[in-house]
């Protein structure tokens, strides 16, 4: 099981997905805020993270159907700020 500390010293953060038809969000999340605002030894499996991560279009548009998809990604802007260890960041010249 990922935490998100794990997660982040991969170089990755996490992208979600809204999976309500109307909406279709995409975002790609702030690895630093989310350790900020959930702890670095938070959980980052979808299981236990997709409560936490409602979608704002949904809640701005009253829809109370938020169920997101999560998926780890590399963290690109992380890596070009060379902020992370992540050795294939290093071997592409991030
Ligand atoms: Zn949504």
């Amino acid at each position: 099981m990922a935490t998100l500390g794990e997660l982040k010293k991969a170089g990755k953060t996490l992208q979600v997905r809204c999976e309500n038809a109307a909406c279709d969000h995409v975002a790609t999340l702030s690895i630093d805020t989310l350790v900020d605002v959930l702890g670095e030894k938070h959980s980052a499996e979808q299981r236990d993270i997709h409560h936490k991560l409602p979608c704002s279009r949904c809640r701005e548009a009253g829809r109370s159907h938020r169920v997101v998809s999560v998926t780890h990604v590399l963290d690109h802007d992380a890596l070009r700020q060379g902020r992370t260890s992540n050795a294939y960041g290093r071997a592409r010249g991030f």
